[in-house]
């Protein structure tokens, strides 16, 4: 790998020319925020970016084909990949998360990313911060009370990439539902004139919601972990009798999964209005997302549905019989904000479906 001397990145790319829609042509690696900048410079608009944390598998690489869809043949895709530390609880798994860059820049060369952004921890944290994203009541609950901090993080990180890389629309998978939510209202709150698309929950063919944290799964762990989607199936197909029925029935599945061996221990499930992931009440009639968290052996899996509660269910792919999410070469997955509403030049509507 050569070195660009200037910036001090591998010079593995060119950005002008990188990434036709399915071709393999090599992605920039930028390391520093100067090689970023270098790199970014010369993306041609509109610039879609998908963070992630690395360790890249069949959901992230849905999200970089909304992200394809969303730039269009003239734009850019750019993808961030960072580890980050601030979003991580002292007992949580920083240490051992996966990193492997070589195959996450295959897999981002196969699907037309033009640029790939992997800061080392110095290089996006110099130092502490004392100024961070303040979550607000939405971020105390669900995950963020089992996990203290974990969005004050992500909402920094995202911030912070988002200032780096300036792009006009970012996407973010709906497997993290209240990440989704937080980012979306972080982005109209604070006017931040970045477009936000949610990409539809992408399953392994076993149901289980695709993780770079599955790798940590055994065989019979991963089999126990199978009960977070049969409950959420279980939910979804008792719940035209109501949020009561869809709680009992997923809650059967889940409280016999607690006698598993491993076991599947519950943190928690609950069935919330979908915008700002409030609990619905027993009278509640409409669109609902039940969200489910559980540990299994030393990993925490966490899963989400869309649910009608009282009335008929539209199909969840890989969640209903008969409705696998594999990921065609083709095939794209609707996002939750059009392509269309992406204002390259100005931002404008970038609120982006703010709640
Ligand atoms: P991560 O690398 O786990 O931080 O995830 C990066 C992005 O990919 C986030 O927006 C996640 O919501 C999204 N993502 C991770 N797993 C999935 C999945 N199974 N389906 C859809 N999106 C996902």
């Amino acid at each position: 790998m050569t070195v660009d001397p200037t910036t001090g990145d591998p010079a593995t790319g060119d950005p002008t020319t990188g990434g036709p829609a399915t071709g393999t042509a090599v992605p920039v690696l930028a390391r520093t925020r100067k090689g970023l900048a270098a790199a970014r410079a010369a993306l041609p608009a509109p610039v879609v970016l998908v963070p992630t944390m690395g360790a890249l598998h069949d959901g992230h690489r849905s999200l970089l084909r909304v992200a394809r869809e969303i730039a269009g043949p003239g734009g850019s895709v750019l993808v961030s990949i960072f580890v980050n530390p601030l979003q991580f609880g002292p007992l949580e798994d920083f240490d051992r998360y996966p990193r492997p860059l070589e195959q996450d820049l295959a897999l981002c060369a196969g699907e037309g990313v033009r640029v790939v952004f992997a800061p080392s921890r110095r290089e996006m944290y110099p130092a502490q911060p004392m100024v961070t994203v303040d979550p607000g009541e939405l971020g105390q609950r669900l995950e963020g009370k089992s996990r203290p901090g974990f969005f004050e993080g992500v909402l920094t990180v995202v911030l912070k990439l988002f200032q780096l890389t300036r792009p006009d629309a970012a996407v973010f998978g709906e497997k993290d539902a209240q990440q989704l939510a937080l980012i979306r209202r972080m982005t109209g709150d604070l006017d931040l004139g970045v477009c936000i698309a949610g990409a539809p929950l992408h399953r392994d063919p076993d149901g289980l919601a695709t993780s770079s944290r599955n790798v940590y799964l055994s065989a019979p762990e991963r089999t126990s972990a199978l009960a977070l989607s049969r409950a959420l199936a279980a939910a979804r197909a008792a719940a035209a009798g109501g949020t009561a029925d869809a709680l009992a029935a997923a809650r059967a599945v889940l409280a016999n999964a607690a006698s598993f061996d491993p076991a599947v221990r519950l943190d928690y499930l609950v069935l919330a209005e979908p915008d700002e992931l409030t609990e619905v009440g027993p009278d509640y009639k409409g669109p609902a997302v039940l969200l489910v968290a559980a540990r299994v052996g030393t990993t925490r899996l966490i899963d989400n549905a869309a649910v009608n509660v009282g009335g008929p269910q539209d199909p969840v792919p890989g969640l209903d019989a008969g409705t696998a999410t594999a990921v065609a070469p083709a095939a794209v997955a609707p996002a939750t904000v059009a392509p269309t509403t992406v204002a390259p030049t100005t931002g404008a509507g970038g609120a982006g479906g703010g709640a």
